[in-house]
């Protein structure tokens, strides 16, 4: 199975449809990698705070040295989390990352957040989320986004990384780094899905040749298995495998209710990144391209939008909310 592709404004080419890598735990993520591979995955979509970094590349590694891939068909995105904005912090993380993977250098390589936290050295704390400490504080820092997306561009320079590009930001921000950018914003992550649809944001993002990916393209899905803090905007609210529009159009053409969701995306441009750990949905999830819906079907679901946001740290940060989203 092949996957296609869309072509960044680097120049790169990247497949738009990828494995999502949080919540992997790292004690089955080497081997999950590996199967991904097998099933056809050739995107990865990491993070320094999903805390799997090293054995995703180990995953991928092996599958090169069995001779199932070569580096080259493999994309691997990854980010930089809140703590190291600084420019004495983010090319060093960046480049230890790129270290922890093993795999030469990294093909897009996101901001993870707008936002900034006080530096925690990781020696002394790794994997701090959002969090000081073991009490639950949150301290913020203060950081221009220019002088982190400086530090992104020397990783360009550097041949770090291939492309660079952000994540869960808003149209403003997104418009004002185009302004200075030496190297263009390739791709914008954000959570989308038919009850957050943000069609403004994403006509900023094509408008700027930046390539949209979403992530949590299920919706509440991901986030009913969190602690109660972050699960409780899923309260109340259908699930949309059991929602009557996707149900309807996942009977019409056959296809399950996750296919109709990725395929809506991928349809109107947009690259999706799904999670599973079970080897028949990463089947499924990556198995979308052998039908297309009409244009009043796919209007029938981004119709579904409820603003309905569940990655917000301005929300389930309930002791100091930070409001990147307004
Ligand atoms: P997702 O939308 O991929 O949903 C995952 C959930 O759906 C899991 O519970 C999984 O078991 C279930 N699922 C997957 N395939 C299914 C299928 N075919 N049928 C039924 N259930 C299925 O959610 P996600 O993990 O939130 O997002 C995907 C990826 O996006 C992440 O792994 C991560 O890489 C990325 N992400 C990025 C950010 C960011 O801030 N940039 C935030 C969240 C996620």
């Amino acid at each position: 199975m092949t996957t296609p592709t869309v072509k960044l404004a680097s120049g790169e080419e990247m497949p738009l449809v990828g494995f999502g890598l949080w919540k992997v735990p790292k004690e089955t993520a080497a081997e999950t990698v590996y199967n991904a591979i097998k099933t056809g995955y050739r995107l990865f979509d990491g993070a320094y705070d999903y805390q799997n970094e090293k054995e995703a590349g180990e995953g991928i590694r092996r599958a090169i040295s069995e001779g199932l891939v070569k580096r080259e068909e493999i994309f691997i995105t990854t980010k930089l989390w809140n703590n190291y904005h600084r420019k004495e912090h983010a090319v060093k993380m960046a480049k230890a990352q790129n270290e922890t993977w093993g795999l030469g250098y990294i093909d897009l390589f996101l901001i993870h957040f707008p936002c900034a936290l006080k530096y925690i050295d990781p020696a002394v704390r790794q994997y701090p989320a959002w969090w000081m400490d073991d009490q639950g504080t949150v301290q913020e820092d203060k950081v221009p986004i220019r002088e982190t997306w400086e530090c992104l561009e020397q990783l360009v320079d550097e041949g770090v990384a291939k492309s660079i590009g952000v994540s869960n930001f808003q149209p403003q921000l997104l418009t004002d780094l185009t302004s200075y950018a030496r190297h263009p914003v390739s791709s914008l992550q954000i959570e989308h899905h038919p009850y957050l649809v943000q069609p403004g944001l994403v006509d900023v993002a094509k408008s700027n040749n930046i390539v949209v990916t979403a992530y949590s393209s299920f919706g509440p899905q991901s986030f009913l298995e969190l602690p109660p803090d972050f699960s409780k905007r899923t309260q109340g609210v259908p699930t949309l495998f059991e929602h009557e529009t996707i149900n309807g159009l996942a009977k019409k053409y056959n296809v399950t209710s996750s296919q109709v969701l990725l395929r809506w995306a991928t349809q109107r441009d947009v690259a999706v990144i799904p999670k599973s750990n079970n080897k028949d949905r990463l089947k499924q999830n990556l198995d979308i391209f052998g039908f297309s819906m009409t244009k009043e079907e796919l209007d029938s679901i981004s119709n579904l939008d409820k603003g309905l946001r569940f990655n917000d740290p301005g929300f389930y940060l309930i002791n100091h909310p930070i409001h990147i989203f307004a």
